[in-house]
């Protein structure tokens, strides 16, 4: 840039050619797009999507850290997108399409069943809810000669069911079907869904991965269990050539051919790009994740036991105590940890509640989970407002209910804290 270039062609490039040097952590790299080096190099990104060109196709910041969360989840590949809620949408999109049917545990995050409800159903994709989802006979009798995708939760939002992985996963491989499983409560530390049998695994990287309440994201990572011969028929967009007679995304793909699916149509079409910078929020929080869900779930199962044993609660639903229903089968398959989300539901039904809420003091009032801080929530007046009594008490849900999502702070404060806004209930 010379000082003959007027004042606004400097401003625009002037100081543009960055100097190089390899940094230690992951650059953020916070552009739009990449200039191509040449005519040629333009068309073959074009058309083999080798390089970087334009953000919302790739970037090597997101890529970097999709990298990291495939080797947490012991996955192939990952897609990072902008939100959880986004991921469990592309996650979707990229196994049913118009006239599709899915099959979807009831014990579910309400913006999962307000996806199948009333979005996806208008677009042609219909769902089947299922409650007893330890029963592989409720899996396989909602199979239908269009189902393409069975759905749940690894430890369930709000009442911590578990889904048994290889009981549902076979199931599904009977019949082709894909398994997707949103393993946001338990982290690709405390449970491994792919390796017991889940096709997609999806997070709300959100919660524990960024782990830091500063920024949204979601991940999709695939297993790479596409198997053409068997999963084929009900996945014909995956094995069917492509629009000029190419090799089917099957065919380029092998066994990852959903997330390429995924990549290369859905999200790069209807564009739910994470930003490079939280990308890097992402990527910075993965890197301690599994200490800090060790300390989640230690306190987790003290502040559980603790209010276990509280006059004023009725019933803790955390899978780390023995009165849970699917405790043994969390030692099998959270040998871990339970994770630090979980429900208590007071004696004093709503006011009793409404009392707590009002009362604490070092626990933040809020709708998110996997923070630092210690957060509550009244299920039946937020996240379940527009559900009945009936539904609500299906997925555990009553009037003297709160979730919490146990933080890093001291657990004694935690436990101080609870205790004074229980104290009279
Ligand atoms: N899945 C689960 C289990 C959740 O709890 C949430 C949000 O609370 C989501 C998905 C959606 O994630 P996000 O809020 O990042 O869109």
């Amino acid at each position: 840039m010379s000082d003959q270039h007027g004042f606004s062609t400097r401003q625009v490039h002037a100081g543009s050619d960055v100097a190089t040097a390899t940094p230690r952590a992951v650059p953020i790299h916070l552009t739009a797009g990449f200039p191509f080096d040449s005519f040629a190099q333009a068309e073959h990104h074009f058309s083999t999507g080798a390089g970087f060109g334009y953000t919302r196709i790739g970037n090597p910041t997101i890529d970097a850290v999709e990298r990291k969360l495939a080797a947490l989840d012991g996955g192939t590949q990952a897609l990072l997108v902008s939100s959880g809620q986004a991921a469990m949408s592309t996650a979707v999109l990229s196994v049913a399409g118009a006239g599709d049917h899915v099959v979807c545990s009831d014990h579910i995050y309400e913006g999962s069943r307000g996806l199948f409800l009333d979005f996806l159903a208008r677009l042609g994709i219909s769902t089947t809810f299922v409650s007893d989802i330890r029963d592989a006979q409720t899996w396989r009798d909602a199979v239908q000669p269009n189902t393409v995708a069975f759905i749940g939760e690894s430890i369930s939002n709000a009442a911590n069911l578990l889904l048994d992985v290889p009981l549902v996963s076979s199931v599904a491989r009977e019949y082709g079907i894909a398994l997707i499983v949103d393993s946001t409560f338990s982290t690709p530390y405390l449970s491994r869904p792919l390796e017991e049998g889940a096709d997609l695994v999806i997070h709300s990287a959100s919660k524990f991965l960024s782990g830091q309440g500063s920024v949204l994201g979601g991940v999709v990572v695939d297993g790479g269990h596409f198997d053409a011969a068997r999963d084929g028929a009900r996945s014909p967009h995956l094995v069917a050539a492509g629009r000029h007679g190419e090799p089917s995304i099957a065919e380029r793909a092998g066994g990852s051919a959903r997330i390429t699916y995924a990549r290369e149509v859905v999200s790069s079409r209807l564009g739910p790009t994470i930003s490079p910078l939280n990308a890097f929020l992402i990527g910075q929080g993965a890197e301690t994740l599994s200490v800090r869900v060790r300390a989640h779930s230690a306190a987790a199962a003290e502040v559980a036991a603790w209010l276990d044993a509280h006059p004023a609660v009725e019933r803790v639903d955390y899978v780390g105590l023995p009165s849970h229903p699917d405790y043994e089968l969390g030692q099998r398959i959270l040998p871990r940890g339970a994770g630090s989300v979980f429900t208590i539901t007071l004696h004093g039904g709503r006011s009793a509640a409404e009392h707590v809420v009002n009362s604490v003091g070092v626990i933040t009032h809020m709708t998110h989970l996997g923070d630092v801080r210690t957060l509550v929530l009244h299920p039946a007046t937020t996240s379940h407002v527009h559900s009945t009594a009936e539904e609500r008490a299906a997925v555990g849900v009553f009037d003297g209910t709160l979730r919490l999502s146990i933080g890093l702070e001291e657990v004694g404060d935690i436990i101080a804290d609870l205790e004074q806004a229980l104290a009279g209930l």
